[in-house]
């Protein structure tokens, strides 16, 4: 496989396409990734996060374990976008977590205005 591609299923509904990957990333480094990713949930775990606590995901948009999300910057992504962003990353296809939620996902959505 030449490029990393996001499987379907992982993102039912809404996911956008990220841009053309610029540099083909090895097996060697998809698995390294996935298991720093993998990790993060291991630590988070050990630390006392359980399966009660959850997240709402600035990515994906639904509320997620809270074990192994990662926060960038302002954004905190569930692990499951954390992993897909950070191999968009290393592919070159995102830039940051913000761009990547946008594109993949469409988000921050815009909010209609309310009368307060
Ligand atoms: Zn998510």
């Amino acid at each position: 496989m030449a490029f990393y591609r996001v499987p379907a299923a992982g993102f039912a509904t809404g996911a956008g396409q990220l841009p053309r990957a610029v540099r083909e990333l090895s097996a060697e480094q998809i698995t390294a990734i996935r298991t720093v990713m993998q990790l993060f949930v291991e630590e988070d775990e050990e630390r006392g996060l359980s399966s009660r606590h959850t997240v709402d995901c600035g990515a994906c948009g639904k509320l997620q374990p809270a074990a192994g999300s990662i926060t960038y910057e302002d954004l905190t992504l569930c692990n499951a976008c954390a992993l897909d962003y950070e191999l968009g990353r290393a592919s070159g296809q995102v830039r940051n977590a913000a761009e990547y939620a946008r594109l993949r996902h469409g988000r921050p959505q815009r909010r209609p205005a309310t009368a307060r």
